[in-house]
């Protein structure tokens, strides 16, 4: 096992990888840019080096910083979180150049799964089932409408280098293909710097659900089930529960078979998360993250499984520490994310908290890194704690849910807590009959 683990993050994932290490009784390290001194993941950490001035572009994804302060501090491993270098398979590369444990998977899966077309290539080749769509990229307007009338419209137009939402167009009719088609390319160019484009039947009342799933990098892996994540904002995640209201057991058993088989006839190690559409009984895979997720606490609340210390694991060449068999679901968790944003229009909010009250009692976790008296800083995400609650079944976590958040408190700044008061009033937040679209819509007429 390792006695000391760089972690390349910063806020409440930070946060939550020290916790992992001290209860594993690894050392950990924290880095951080200037405008992060006085953060919480650098008290909480056992060492922390300073990687920088406050952009992330000069310091949390600085992997020469990041690199020094490994070998400053002999730490063997690092953890990266989400976002940031995550999933950057040249930074996973340099580590293993430089003999520094990545804890997450091989260069290799991250290139393969970072590009979409390569990524929905290798899904298919494994037995996922994927959205219809062109094969590869489209190289022109008239190939672009062939696709169009081959699959029938509506069709959507997406980045093979996409992320985040960007460079996605939807052609409802032949007669929008060109605007789509152009419009998307030249977003890509400027978003990613490769404007290649690929077309997939666009699906019109889907559920976001993913599959968590986790290998030894032996050739042997599990799921944990889905997460249904089709509360979003523009594209974003807001809140996320698991399991997913509309999953039935035989269904949850067979796409996570098909999932575990897929990431373990390649090899795979560490965690990650199929993503899918799903639409009238069917999954249709839209991408691979070769990550932790912002949402996972909802998938260790019901299977009662520290996933992190479980990465941490496998990276150090121990075996999972359970199998398929071993692992059951107990009860429903929920998560919210918390930003700092001003409503109605999610406008960023940084700014001093002036009081902060975390809730607690029985199934409520709080993953947070801010405290009484905290600056947060206007450099990074606005994600400032996520709400998790869990509970023998839905009905229960979603009144716990409304119970904690009674008891939250974040003064000094606006934040989106005021959001989930409103939406768990609403229908189809309590019976769980929504789909991707469902929260544009209701903001459109609720809020902004
Ligand atoms: P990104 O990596 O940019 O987030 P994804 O491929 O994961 O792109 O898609 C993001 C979101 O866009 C999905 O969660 C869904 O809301 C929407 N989307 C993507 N593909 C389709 C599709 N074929 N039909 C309908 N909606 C889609």
């Amino acid at each position: 096992m390792f006695d000391k683990i760089l972690i390349a993050n910063r806020g409440e994932i930070a946060l939550r990888v020290i916790r992992a290490c001290r209860e594993m009784g690894i050392g950990s390290v924290a880095v951080h840019s200037t405008a992060d001194a006085d953060a919480m993941h650098v008290r909480m950490a056992d060492e922390s080096v300073c990687i920088g001035p406050p952009p992330g572009t000069q310091s949390y994804l600085s992997i020469p910083a990041i690199v020094s302060a490994c070998e400053i501090t002999g730490a063997q491993a690092i953890h990266p979180g989400y976002g940031f270098l995550s999933e950057n398979a040249n930074f996973a590369q340099i580590l293993e150049d430089h003999q520094i444990t990545f804890i997450g998977p091989s260069a290799e899966h991250i290139r393969i799964m970072g590009d979409k077309i390569t990524a929905k290539e290798t899904a298919k080749r494994l037995g996922i089932p994927v959205v219809p769509g062109s094969d590869g990229g489209v190289p022109d307007l008239a190939s672009a409408r062939a696709i169009g009338e081959e699959f029938g419209y509506p069709v959507i137009v997406k980045a093979t280098a996409g992320g985040g939402g960007r460079g996605m167009k939807l052609a409802k009719s032949a007669a929008e293909m060109e605007s789509a088609f152009s419009t998307a390319r030249s977003e890509a160019k400027a978003a990613f710097g490769n404007d290649e484009v690929y077309i997939e039947k666009y699906l019109g009342r889907p559920r976001h659900i993913e599959i968590q799933v986790f290998g030894d990098g032996k050739g042997n892996a599990v799921h944990l089930g889905e997460r249904d994540c089709s509360l979003q904002r523009r594209h974003q995640k807001v809140f996320e529960e698991a399991p997913g209201p509309a999953i039935s057991p035989e269904e949850r058993a067979r796409i996570g078979k098909i999932c575990a088989d897929a990431v373990a006839e390649i090899d795979y190690i560490g965690a990650g998360t199929v993503e899918f559409l799903y639409e009238d009984g069917e999954f249709y895979f839209i991408e691979m993250n070769t990550r932790l997720q912002v949402e996972h606490p909802v998938t260790e609340a019901i299977f009662g499984i520290d996933l992190v210390r479980e990465q941490i694991r496998v990276a150090a060449g121990l075996p999972m520490s359970f199998v398929q068999d071993d692992l059951r679901i107990n009860g429903h968790a929920i998560e919210i994310r918390i930003n700092a944003e001003k409503l109605p229009k999610f406008s960023p909010s940084p700014g001093r908290i002036s009081q902060y009250h975390a809730p607690g009692g029985l199934g409520v976790r709080m993953d947070s890194a801010i405290y009484d008296g905290y600056t947060i800083p206007p450099y990074y995400d606005s994600l400032i704690g996520k709400l998790i609650v869990h509970g023998r079944d839905r009905p229960e976590a979603l009144a716990r849910l409304g119970r904690a958040l009674s008891e939250l408190i974040v003064d000094g700044i606006d934040t989106t807590i005021p959001l989930f008061g409103a939406l768990l009033q609403e229908k189809a937040v309590q019976t769980g009959d929504y789909n991707i679209h469902w929260l544009e819509k209701w903001l459109d007429a609720n809020l902004e």
